[in-house]
């Protein structure tokens, strides 16, 4: 019986873990036993959501959030530690670029267990980011390293990992997996008023919402195309909070802004919407899924092929391009036909792939 550890913090981690725990509940010769250290943890991430989800229960809840990056990275370090300790895993499995993925990698590096990491290769070359720092150390200590896209393969080309004692594979992006298996689900969300046609909008991201002056433009620029199209604003309460404390929000009153929503609820709104406007990472992609062009309120992306044709283009935080780009993404016909993150077998892929490595290094 082969036993992973996979170690988990975030809700977008959930979501991409849960198509390959799916995929691994289908193998009777191996285990899983899955950790949540905690990192983001609110009330939409109670029972309900792993039910509604389909998602496995965690077996192991660290209770780590909440503490500055250091903290954070040691405390997860100690508490994985003891539990592959104890559990002796064959594998741990990481998922993209969170404190949670650097201190799973860590504990697999030290304790020699074989650590394949899932999104791996992606690069924003910003050195300044957090979740840089953590890919690119989870990648060098990595056994296995899953690439979702081909320009992620090349990334670690061009890093020189052709000579490390790894391997790097092309599964294609979990996500995509996940998007299949939820599309179903999609649930209109019901407490509030939308129109016909509306923009969706998510601002999380660090590099916005710490520095009031980008968050300032980016509510500005919105506020004007929102007196034309509705925008829906699901506000992370980090954002909110920002918002309040500066004053902001009261002079942004075009906008339709909504506590977080649920992912069945968020699939809806996505795969209903003219155009996403957006900082995170997962909603580019998930805009793309959907067919749906995408305006990335950040200065770059680890999703360059979809920069390079042409369905999301990057206005940063300036108000002047965010209109621009909107006036522009009006009036251009996309295409959405190419399978730029495999073809919803990342899951089956990675599990074969580590059984493989296992059959091959006995
Ligand atoms: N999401 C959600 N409800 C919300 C906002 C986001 O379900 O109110 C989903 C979104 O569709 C995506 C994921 O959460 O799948 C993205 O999370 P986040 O923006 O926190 O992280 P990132 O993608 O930047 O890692």
């Amino acid at each position: 019986m082969l036993k992973i550890l996979t170690i988990l913090g975030a809700r977008p981690q959930f979501i991409k873990a849960g198509s390959v725990s799916r995929k691994i509940a289908e193998y009777n010769n191996i285990k899983e036993i899955i950790v949540h250290t905690g990192q983001h943890y609110d009330a939409n991430m109670s029972d309900i959501f792993f039910d509604e989800m389909k998602i496995p229960k965690p077996d192991y809840f660290l209770g780590v959030s909440g503490k500055s990056h250091g903290a954070m990275t040691g405390q997860m370090i100690e508490k994985i530690e003891e539990i592959a300790l104890k559990e002796k895993p064959d594998w741990i499995i990481v998922y993209g670029d969170t404190n949670s993925t650097l201190a799973g990698a860590i504990v697999a590096g030290k304790l020699h267990i074989k650590l394949a990491h899932i999104e791996a290769g992606l690069r924003s070359f910003n050195m300044q980011m957090p979740e840089e720092i953590n890919r690119i150390l989870t990648d060098r200590v990595s056994d296995l390293l899953f690439c979702p896209t081909n320009i992620a393969i090349q990334n670690l080309k061009n890093e020189g990992y052709n000579n490390f004692n790894c391997k790097v594979i092309n599964s294609g992006d979990v996500m995509q997996d996940g998007i299949i298996f939820y599309k179903k689900l999609a649930n209109k969300p019901s407490n509030f008023y939308i129109q016909e046609e509306f923009i969706l909008c998510t601002i999380h991201r660090a590099e916005n919402t710490d520095n009031i002056n980008r968050l300032r433009e980016i509510l500005s620029g919105l506020n004007e195309i929102a007196k034309e199209t509705q925008i829906i604003l699901p506000l992370h309460p980090r954002t909110k909070n920002i918002l309040e404390k500066n004053d902001v929000l009261d002079s942004h009153s075009n906008l339709t802004i909504i506590n977080p929503v649920g992912y069945l609820e968020m699939i809806w709104l996505i795969n209903n919407s003219q155009l996403v406007m957006t900082d995170s990472g997962g909603l580019q992609k998930e805009a793309y899924f959907f067919a749906k062009p995408c305006i990335t309120l950040r200065d770059e992306t680890e999703w360059v092929e979809l920069v390079n044709l042409g369905v999301n283009i990057l206005v940063g935080a300036n108000k002047t391009s965010i209109l621009e780009a909107y006036v522009d993404l009006d009036k251009t016909k996309f295409d959405f036909s190419n399978s730029l993150y495999g073809d919803g077998n990342a899951s089956k892929i990675i599990i074969e792939n580590i059984l493989n490595y296992e059959e091959v290094n006995k």
